[in-house]
C-alpha cells in the first residue's frame, strides 16, 4: 500500500514538472537567448535552488538558470 502511493506522488510530481517544463523557459545569461528544454532533459537536469544546470543551445554554455514563464499568446 505505501508503495503504490510513493507511485502515485512520484507520478503526481512528475506531471507537475512536466507542464512546468512546458510553460517555461530558460534565458541564457550570456548570449541573452531563449530556448526550451525538452521534459525529459528538464526532468533529469540538475537542480538547486530553483534553478536548472542547463546548456545553451546558441552559445553551448552551460550554466544554472532560473525557469523564465512563457507570456501568454
Ligand atoms: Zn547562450
Amino acid at each position: 500500500m505505501n508503495r503504490l502511493k510513493a507511485f502515485i506522488i512520484i507520478i503526481i510530481v512528475l506531471a507537475i514538472v512536466a507542464v512546468r517544463a512546458r510553460k517555461t523557459h530558460f534565458e541564457c545569461p550570456n548570449c541573452g537567448q531563449s530556448f526550451k528544454v525538452s521534459i525529459l532533459r528538464y526532468i533529469f537536469s540538475l537542480h538547486l535552488l530553483f534553478r536548472r544546470y542547463v546548456k545553451c543551445p546558441n552559445c553551448n554554455k552551460r550554466a544554472l538558470m532560473l525557469p523564465v514563464r512563457d507570456k501568454k499568446p
